[in-house]
């Protein structure tokens, strides 16, 4: 393992916007704005990831039924600029119209009148033309900058991409950790040649049994160990790994306690070498065939 500068993502030009580099490691909000923390720590732990250079920041509309995009609203009272700021429409909300008037609510409860980036949350009954064109009215009403999509498979994103608007999808946000490597067999290599960066949801494995089951797992802790950092940061630095060379992925772990965010955030400067990659790639090895997509 070696320490180096932030690791980076580029997410390429689109038509109207030029290429951003961006911090390998961000900040999830789900079950944040629900009571199940105190809401002042939501919005500290928010600023102090901020502080730390994870500033890509992901909400949604659904999460707490607006109440995580309030408290994403607070932390970045004064500085939204430092943030790459990234929130996602219901499928059932991603119409001609409806997806205009889920944005503007979206935009009052973040307290910002424009988000970088704006994602159908997964896959649903509306024409995907519907919600480009929307997509496309928001971009030129200056409410979002980029556009994209998540949880689409491939079969999903190649007919997105067949679409007018379709090629200017900035991303597809999917669950991706060490534990569940579907996506390697022909989502990536897909999104690769499409230059489409990946977000990877849950790349903590979240909690429960298959969280425990990574944590501990005798290859993970013992090569944690021999590198003096956490799983969590082990996790991290696979998931955000470079393949073939290039470094595609977004990782946006959610964290509340300050020391997981420190954590996470340290995480940015890990690089693993190929012999622990190879390791990890013996215990948790990626499937040989395609499987459906991972989906919480
Ligand atoms: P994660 O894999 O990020 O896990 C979050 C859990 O890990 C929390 O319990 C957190 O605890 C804990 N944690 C954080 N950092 C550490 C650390 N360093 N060491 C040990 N534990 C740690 O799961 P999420 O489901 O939250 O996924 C991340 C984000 O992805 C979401 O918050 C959301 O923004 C997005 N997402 C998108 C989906 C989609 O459909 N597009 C679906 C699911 C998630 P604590 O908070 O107490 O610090």
């Amino acid at each position: 393992m070696t320490h180096t500068r932030t690791q980076c993502v580029t997410l390429p030009a689109t038509a109207h916007e030029a290429p951003i580099e961006l911090p390998a490691i961000g900040q999830g909000t789900w079950y944040m704005g629900e009571g199940l923390a105190p809401h002042r720590d939501e919005v500290r732990a928010l600023q102090q990831g901020l502080e730390l250079g994870m500033t890509v920041i992901d909400t949604a509309e659904m999460y707490g039924d607006g109440g995580a995009e309030e408290v994403v609203g607070e932390a970045l009272a004064g500085r939204r600029e430092r943030a790459f700021l990234v929130s996602k429409v219901y499928p059932w909300n991603a119409g001609r119209q409806s997806a205009i008037d889920a944005c503007e609510r979206s935009l009052s409860r973040l307290g910002t009148d424009c988000l970088d980036l704006y994602l159908l949350h997964w896959p649903g009954n509306i024409p995907l033309e519907e919600t480009l064109e929307a997509f496309e009215r928001l971009r030129e009403q200056g409410k979002i900058r980029r556009y994209g999509v998540s949880n689409f498979d491939v079969d999903e994103l190649d007919a997105l991409h067949a679409l007018p608007g379709g090629g200017d999808c900035a991303v597809n946000q999917v669950l991706y950790h060490l534990g569940s490597r579907g996506i390697e067999h022909a989502l990536r290599p897909l999104m690769q040649r499409l230059g489409m960066p990946l977000m990877a949801y849950c790349p903590l494995a979240q909690a429960g049994q298959l969280r425990n089951d990574l944590f501990d797992h005798p290859v993970v802790r013992e090569l944690a160990d021999g590198l003096g950092i956490t799983p969590a940061q082990l996790l991290l630095a696979w998931v955000t790994r470079p393949v073939g060379g290039h470094r595609d992925v977004i990782a946006i772990p959610k964290a509340v306690q300050p020391t997981h965010v420190e954590e996470n955030a340290a995480a940015l400067t890990v690089r693993l070498d190929d012999e622990a990659v190879a390791r990890l790639d013996d215990a948790f090895p990626a499937p040989a065939r395609k499987v459906p997509l991972d989906i919480v």
